[in-house]
């Protein structure tokens, strides 16, 4: 192990995607990955997110939990990519699409 990966990271801000937790890898060292949906980036870029940042900023604050349920919604998206039987996932996709139906209104 070189001392630059011996290096404390800096605090990593969540999956943007699904907001799971980040991890270094352990074969790179040079990457950060989603231990939740397996997004991964280059180190350097993923805390840099100027995009999401200007509309975190934008977002009045009686809609930041708006925000949260949204981001919920999403990961039970992901959840249901996991899932291996093909009636299961139709019929979960299909009441994730009357909650976020519902979520929109
Ligand atoms: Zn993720």
């Amino acid at each position: 192990m070189s001392r630059a990966s011996a290096k404390a990271l800096p605090e990593m801000k969540p999956c943007p995607f699904c907001g799971g937790e980040a991890a270094q890898s352990m074969v790179t060292f040079l990457d950060i990955y989603c231990v939740a949906c397996g997004a991964r980036t280059e180190l350097s870029n993923w805390n840099t997110r100027p995009l999401e940042d200007a509309l975190r900023a934008a977002v009045p604050p009686d809609l930041s939990g708006e925000v949260e349920r949204l981001r919920g919604l999403l990961v039970r998206v992901l959840d249901v990519n996991k899932s291996a039987r093909l009636t299961e996932v139709a019929n979960r996709l299909d009441l994730l699409c009357t909650d976020i139906r519902e979520a929109l209104k």
